[in-house]
């Protein structure tokens, strides 16, 4: 595609863009009495004007029926998580009955360890990626404690080759074949949030699984962004958390997967809590546990509704959409912002980088860019006017067009805005 980088351009896309009227289901923050151009919906989605509503809903029950909202609520609570399988299911690419929502995204990777990473003496090591986001690497350190082992033998980090911003599969092949038999687990986050970069979660899972290796995947920026077949590819298990790309509000449920055929085997170890116990009775209060026979069977406490609400609201979104309308505008948008940042930096001599892969099917909506001038002054400067992007050290910014709200006329001004900030480039 070639693009235009002009406001009657921009416009024109726009024109054309079968989500554009999605922009006003959202609301938009503002700076100087003017909406913001919001760069990180992949670290808090904007709030869609309907989760108001759905957490109203459950205020009003809650004030109008106590106790009774559990089972004569509008949307009764008691089993109110079931209703977000099926349309998460189209964005997980899963069957509904693999997917469950629950607590929040570290704790539910935390669970889903206890069940999928079981070591032994010859099988016991992790496979990750280097610098991976904080909390998962805390997360794997932890469990590997919790079986009495050392951190620096069981965790194994794919390294990027010095001097490239990404990983290369046939490095992270060649790792896994290394490792061989003694690989218990590989737990990657599927989408890198630092870089943008997406793994082949296909194939990747695929070539652990010859070593009978679990594979986990940390979702987190994958989720609501990029085409995902989990069921498919084969995946063992993942989670993700609500409040990036799906829009459900800060500290919002997390989504997790677990591929059916680990459903009926009740001798699995797992964490249990009484919403993970044979729905119809469940309120037998019943000794011996008798897991749902679905990824609900992971369920432990009565979930927070509260969180579930806005969840389910901006789900519904996505199923009106579709994910293949998401993903199409995401990558032509994506493509369009990468155009624009091109042509400023041809246009007043900028010298930062794009550290994302180029390759369409490698990223989704976010774009990282190294600054080689005065990064932390152009990011100041950036937010002044009113351009909401996030800073990662030691010099990058990341910026994510999301195609539910942001226009092609966000990334024409956007442009505009950069063009003037030549002085600190
Ligand atoms: C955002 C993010 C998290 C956040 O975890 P919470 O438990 O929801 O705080 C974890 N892992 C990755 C890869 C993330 O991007």
């Amino acid at each position: 595609m070639t693009f235009e980088n002009t406001l009657a351009y921009a416009k024109s896309l726009d024109e054309k863009d079968p989500l554009a009227k999605y922009r006003d289901e959202f609301n938009f923050p503002e700076v100087n009495g003017k909406q913001v151009i919001y760069f990180t919906g992949n670290s808090l989605g904007l709030q869609p004007k309907r989760a108001v509503e759905y957490v109203n809903e459950v205020m009003n029950d809650w004030g109008a029926l106590a106790v009774e909202g559990h089972f004569y609520a509008e949307k009764p609570w008691w089993d109110y998580h079931e209703r977000l399988s099926e349309p998460l299911s189209r964005i997980a690419g899963a069957k509904s009955s693999e997917i469950t929502v629950m607590n929040t995204l570290t704790v539910n990777l935390h669970i889903l360890m206890t069940t999928f990473y079981r070591p032994t003496a010859s099988k016991y090591k992790i496979i990750c990626e280097e610098k991976a986001f904080p909390s998962d690497q805390y997360l794997i350190q932890s469990q590997v404690r919790l079986h009495g082992l050392e951190p620096k033998e069981a965790i194994i980090e794919l390294k990027k080759r010095p001097g490239e911003h990404n990983f290369r599969l046939e490095d992270i092949l060649e790792k896994i074949d290394e490792v061989g038999e003694e690989v218990a687990l590989v737990l990657i986050g599927g989408l890198n949030y630092y870089t943008g970069q997406v793994f082949d979660i296909k194939t990747i899972t695929a070539h652990a699984h010859q070593y009978g290796a679990k594979v986990g995947w940390d979702l987190a920026h994958a989720a609501g962004n990029i085409e995902l077949k989990l069921h498919e590819w084969n995946v063992d298990f993942a989670a993700w958390c609500s409040y990036k790309y799906m829009n459900a509000g800060p500290g919002s449920a997390s989504g997790c997967f677990i591929h059916e055929r680990y459903h009926t085997d009740k001798d699995l170890i797992r964490l249990a809590g009484w919403w993970g116990h044979n729905k119809e009775r469940r309120f037998l209060m019943e000794k011996k546990f008798d897991a749902v026979e679905s990824a609900h069977g992971w369920q432990i406490s009565n979930p927070s509704i509260l969180s579930l609400a806005p969840y389910l609201a901006s789900i519904e979104m996505f199923d009106e959409v579709g994910m293949e309308a998401l993903i199409t505008k995401q990558r032509e948008i994506t493509a369009y912002l990468e155009f624009v940042m091109e042509d400023v930096a041809k246009a007043v001599n900028a010298n930062y980088e794009l550290i994302t892969p180029k390759k369409e099917i490698e990223r989704g909506s976010q774009l990282s860019v190294f600054l080689h001038g005065k990064g932390k002054d152009l990011f100041s400067y950036l937010m002044n006017e009113g351009v909401i992007v996030d800073w990662r050290e030691p010099n990058v910014v990341r910026l994510a067009p999301v195609p539910f709200y942001t226009s092609y006329e966000d990334i024409y001004r956007f442009g505009e805005i950069l063009k003037k900030a030549d002085s600190l480039f």
